[in-house]
């Protein structure tokens, strides 16, 4: 379990990335380190892009309602200029946001500021995912989460898109996705046939 790192004498921040396939434990991972800097005083501004709405308009909220305020933002810009006295930046669904924010990240982190960034990896083709990859290069700690495939139960670190929709954003409703291992999610529609009920996915597995 990542613990809060201590810097002696340095006045720097730094960015931590949580990341990995849907249905991981991302967002619930993101809001318990959110959730102890609150509790150790610290100032927490959550931030998430304008596109993820499919919960709620301006909260950050896990599969299992889990919830935190947040302030969901058109462009990374935006961080420079709503992140004024905050010590904690957390920001989920990282990888809608555009390219830019990789830079901008580092900008908070060299005002002193500690970068909490969740995201998919990977799309649903298995492609790395925006701006995650260039933040993975760049942070100082990286937590990399997964689900369980529902197919064999080793760890899943793929998410498979049960719909035929072909946009890459198409967002995470429950029966559109699950996690499955490499080797399942290889073997794709073949494992469909064979397990009809699994478009509903266990409540452990998310
Ligand atoms: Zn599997």
């Amino acid at each position: 379990m990542f613990l809060e790192p201590h810097f002696k004498g340095q006045r720097s921040g730094w960015i931590e990335v949580i990341c990995g396939s849907m249905f991981s434990g991302k967002t619930e991972e993101l809001i318990r380190r959110l959730k102890r800097a609150r509790i150790a005083n610290l100032k927490v501004e959550i931030f998430k892009p304008k596109i993820d709405t499919r919960f709620h308009e301006t909260q950050v909220v896990s599969h299992d309602a889990n919830a935190i305020a947040s302030t969901p933002i058109d462009h990374s810009s935006d961080l420079l200029k709503l992140t004024e006295g905050v010590s904690v930046v957390g920001i989920d669904e990282a990888q809608f946001f555009d390219t830019e924010l990789t830079v901008h990240c580092q900008q908070l982190a060299l005002r002193g500021m500690r970068v909490i960034v969740a995201g998919l990896d990977m799309d649903f083709r298995g492609q790395p995912f925006g701006p995650i990859p260039h933040l993975l290069a760049v942070a100082e700690y990286i937590t990399k989460v997964h689900a369980i495939c529902p197919h064999c139960g080793n760890l899943a670190t793929h998410s498979y898109r049960l719909s035929k929709e072909e946009s890459t954003v198409l967002l995470g409703e429950k029966g559109q996705y699950e996690p499955r291992c490499r080797t399942c999610y290889h073997l794709g529609g073949a494992l469909d046939q064979r397990h009809p009920d699994l478009n509903i996915l266990p409540e452990d597995a998310m």
